[in-house]
């Protein structure tokens, strides 16, 4: 079996997955979210590898197995999230800077304006935003004291959750990450597929702190004896977003998927060719059948379920966030009532930061239900709006949408995207395609499946 390390934004799940991609037994536990100042987001990374080290036998016991019968581990994670750490003891200098902070936004708009714009999305496929972890690196390195001239000396390593519980699994041997964390750092030419001097030089960044980039299926190390037996190896690791357009199968171009979760964050396959947009989207290194370096284009809506959330505890219109199926179906239509919920500003294709969430259209005979059916109609547009770029961008027509994460459960929602655009929306079984994309990354390295085409 394989062993699957999720370690996403709020929790960690650790799957065991047997040959038939059935998962034996899971864990999972959810860890603090730290908001020292409204709009920073912060984790401590040592309580991430804690929790990891607990969800581990948790699995196994749930799966009545032992550690010595896996094969291999594979790691997937929340991506951009920013750690810097004592390469000695393997400590964190300071707390983890999350995907989601937007503390440095006033240093994205010094590098905005002083053109930086064309370069970086050359480059990295990135626009210039405090979600990457460029500027994240940064203001550590200018706000913790002494930490640049350690940096400089080698003393000190960066890396994204993935790699820091890899460093600690493997008890400070291997420091190291994949292409796809890295082609959401800032600092990576995913063309050349090597950290970019250049854009290190502009940001000020130390060469020496920067993880080996190894292929996201492949030989990442062994585990040192800790939470799991010495000498079990870790041969798969890809960024969440990835490792859910692996784990849905959408290797080939013009494949795409979509998960609805807080957020919802659509990526479309386009193969061997890095498509730069002229809509709004990101370039991003992905993986080809074999866990190879692929590119897609990717875009991120950043509220999406959680409008639906706000619903429930915001509004205290809803009980439960399934109730807004039958809901929305108690009405014909909304009653030309539309929501925009850009309560944290607009993603993918408007980056936006300053807008903020429109009710509109509402009159006299407007009730809860058309409120909550404009909610789910409104995170089908937000998608619809990014297939549609996708579509123009790629020059390549889009066969299904490959859905998952909590909000795929609506039936309502999932049937009104396939109406609008016009294409089955396919939803698998399993919705735990995230974890299980790294188990197939992981697998197919290591030899535990042997044909790609198995794994359709
Ligand atoms: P994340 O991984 O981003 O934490 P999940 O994939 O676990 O998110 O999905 C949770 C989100 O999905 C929540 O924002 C919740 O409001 C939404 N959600 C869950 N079930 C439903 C449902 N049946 N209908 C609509 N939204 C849902």
């Amino acid at each position: 079996m394989i062993l699957a390390l999720d370690l996403g934004t709020t929790s960690i799940r650790a799957l065991l997955i047997g040959g038939d991609g059935r998962c034996l037994g899971m864990a999972q536990q959810e860890f603090r979210q730290i908001f020292p100042q409204p709009g920073w987001v912060s984790h401590d990374a040592d309580e991430i590898w804690e929790v990891t080290c607990q969800v581990i036998p948790r699995a196994l016991a749930h799966a009545h197995r032992q550690a010595s019968e896996i094969t291999a581990i594979g790691i997937t994670n929340q991506r951009e999230t920013t750690v810097l750490w004592e390469r000695a003891s393997g400590r964190p200098v300071h707390a983890a800077i999350v995907w989601q902070c937007r503390r440095t936004a006033d240093l994205c708009r010094r590098y905005r304006e002083a053109g930086l714009g064309d370069l970086v999305a050359e480059r990295t496929g990135l626009v210039i935003d405090p979600y990457f972890s460029a500027t994240k690196i940064v203001w550590l390195l200018e706000n913790v004291p002494g930490l640049r001239d350690r940096a400089k000396a080698g003393d000190i390593c960066f890396g994204t959750i993935d790699s820091y519980v890899l460093f600690r699994l493997t008890n400070g041997a291997v420091h190291a990450t994949d292409p796809t964390n890295a082609s959401r750092t800032m600092c990576f030419d995913i063309h050349r597929l090597d950290w970019d001097q250049e854009l290190l030089a502009t940001f000020g960044i130390p060469a020496a702190i920067l993880p080996n980039v190894l292929p996201s299926a492949g030989l990442f190390g062994h585990t040192a004896a800790g939470p799991l037996p010495a000498g079990i190896p870790v041969t798969g690791i890809a960024g969440d977003q990835q490792a859910a357009l692996f784990g849905q199968r959408g290797v080939a171009v013009g494949d795409i998927k979509n998960t609805y979760g807080t957020g919802c964050f659509t990526l479309f396959q386009t193969g061997d060719t890095a498509i730069a947009s002229h809509q709004g989207l990101l370039t991003t290194v992905a993986c080809d059948p074999c866990g190879q370096i692929a590119y897609a284009l990717e875009g991120s809506v950043f509220s999406a379920g959680s409008a639906v959330q706000w619903l429930r505890d915001g509004l205290q219109i809803i009980g439960s966030a399934p109730e807004s199926e039958a809901l929305a179906r108690s009405v014909e239509d909304t009653g030309g009532v539309y929501l925009v919920p850009a309560f944290t500003g607009l993603g993918a294709p408007y980056w936006d930061s300053e807008a903020r969430g429109t009710l509109v259209g509402i009159t006299r005979g407007t009730e809860r239900a058309h409120l909550v059916r404009a909610t789910l109609e409104a995170i089908a547009y937000q998608t619809a709006d990014l297939v549609t770029a996708m579509r123009i961008d790629a020059g390549h027509e889009v066969q299904a949408l490959r859905a998952d994460g909590g909000a795929a459960a609506n039936s309502f929602l999932m049937q009104f995207q396939a109406d609008i655009l016009g294409v089955p929306v396919i939803r698998p079984r399993s919705t735990e395609t995230t974890a299980l994309g790294a188990a197939m990354l992981a697998g197919l390295a290591a030899g535990f499946w042997r044909n790609p085409a198995d794994l359709a």
